[in-house]
């Protein structure tokens, strides 16, 4: 299968096609990427960078949060290519904490052997983070700025940007995940009830182009309001499932990997299994807390 190593998106933005992790490039004065995918990925992705920067320099990698398949790339790319790092207060913090990092380096080992690279390359300490916050601005060029939206519910530390003037909108995982076959599925493991917010903040963006983290984007107004009222019914039916089933049992493990088993993932796309188990409990455990528990 051959690929071209990137493509266009907009006018303003290209996108490495690296499968199952797209990395949108905003071209500019000051040229910059949103997330880095993960450590399996860093020499493809290098060569490709290379081949859209033509010479250019990256001046910065934006992060929508810091899980192990959005930062996983990130250091060794931030030593070739020199870049700051603009994140959330909460992704900095645990990107400068070296047991959030040793933890990030162990998925990005297993997602390595799951991919059979057995490379040497390991996930360290990045540098240069500058935190931001909501409605932060961070100009790119004459006239283009990023705007900062927070949205948190897929982890704490999730969230978004608006390239403005053409509303085009890097949610990260906060839209949910899409799947290879379209189908998105929601992923609230910090809290339901902020995940739930958060879509409803970002519906109210009315982005013109939602570019997500895994798989594709989705163009056009009508198609991102459509893709997010989705994600938003999704979201609200696994959380009647998963209410539905605690009445059932209190064993919240039992329920994990029942919904693991019965509705979730591609392993392909969503990593070691590991992964998915501390995801999707976290999410059980997030309805349990915020809907079931007798406080
Ligand atoms: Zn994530």
């Amino acid at each position: 299968m051959s690929h071209r190593s990137f493509s266009e998106l907009t006018a303003a933005v290209q996108v490495l096609n690296v499968s199952m992790f797209p990395l949108y490039v905003i071209r500019g004065e000051h040229n910059a990427m949103i997330d880095c995918a993960v450590l399996a990925k860093a020499g493809e992705i290098e060569e490709r960078l290379s081949a859209l920067l033509g010479g250019e320099g990256l001046a910065m990698v934006l992060l929508t949060h810091s899980h192990y398949d959005h930062v996983g790339a990130c250091s060794i790319l931030q030593d070739k290519f020199g870049f700051q790092i603009i994140a959330s207060r909460r992704t900095k913090d645990i990107l400068e904490n070296d047991r959030a990092v040793a933890f990030i380096d162990d998925l990005n080992q297993k997602f390595k052997a799951l991919a059979n690279d057995r490379g040497d390359s390991i996930f360290t300490k990045p540098r240069e983070i500058r935190a931001v916050g909501e409605n932060d601005h961070i100009p790119l060029s004459a006239g283009r700025r990023l705007e900062v939206v927070e949205t948190p519910g897929h982890t704490r530390c999730s969230i978004s940007f608006l390239l403005r003037p053409e509303n085009i909108l890097f949610a990260g995982d906060a839209a949910g995940v899409v799947e290879t076959n379209g189908r998105v599925k929601p992923l609230f493991l910090s809290s339901y009830s902020q995940y739930e917010a958060s879509l409803k903040k970002l519906l109210g963006l009315e982005a013109e182009v939602l570019a997500l983290a895994h798989n594709t984007a989705v163009r056009g107004k009508d198609r991102v309001r459509e893709f997010l009222d989705a994600s938003l019914a999704e979201t609200r039916a696994l959380k009647e499932k998963i209410i539905s089933w605690l009445g059932q049992t209190d064993d919240l493990t039992r329920i994990a990997e029942r919904i693991l088993d019965e509705e979730y993932f591609s392993p392909t796309l969503m990593g070691p299994r590991e992964a998915l188990m501390i995801n999707v409990t976290a999410m059980v455990k997030s309805i349990y807390h915020e809907f079931v528990k007798i406080p």
